[in-house]
């Protein structure tokens, strides 16, 4: 069974959005293998999008992304990186599909309420940055 990492964003929380994403999470098929709620540092946020370091959008994203708490979410089902890709939608909200978590509740490409990995083998280095192997596989044993 395919796994990836979710993480509600700090702007999902400020909206109090965490049940109504959780919701759809859930009825679309995912388990929810492993979830907390955590305050990033700038520094881990940084750590986290290290593959985007350099880009212009870099500062802002990590600067938001420690600007509150967020929750990271391991999700399990067939196909989930992609089937989670489809549920959130594209990046910028304005271009993601109808009905589509970003859609329904993103602000900006910036602050899009929520990630989701982009590849079976990102997910693996992704859950493991919130989630020791010891603390998931206690979850599952
Ligand atoms: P995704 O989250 O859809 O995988 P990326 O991996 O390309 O998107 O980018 C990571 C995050 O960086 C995005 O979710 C978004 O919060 C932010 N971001 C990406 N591109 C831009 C941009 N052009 N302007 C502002 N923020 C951006
Ligand atoms: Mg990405």
């Amino acid at each position: 069974m395919e796994r990836t990492l979710a993480i509600l964003k700090p702007d999902c929380l400020r909206k109090n959005l965490i049940g109504a994403v959780i919701k759809q999470i859930e009825e679309s098929g995912f388990k929810i293998i492993s979830m907390k709620l955590v305050r990033l540092t700038k520094a881990e946020a940084e750590g986290f999008y290290e593959v985007h370091r350099g880009r212009p959008f870099f500062e802002d994203l990590t600067v938001f992304m420690s600007s509150g708490a967020c929750v990271p979410i391991v999700l399990e089902k067939e196909n989930a990186v992609a089937d989670f890709r489809k549920l959130i939608g594209a990046t910028d909200p304005a271009e993601a599909d109808e009905g589509t978590v970003r859609k329904l509740y993103a602000d900006s490409k910036g602050e899009n309420i929520v990630h989701g990995s982009d590849s079976v083998e990102n997910g693996k280095i992704e859950i493991a940055y919130f989630f020791p192997g010891s603390e998931l596989a206690r979850m599952t044993a």
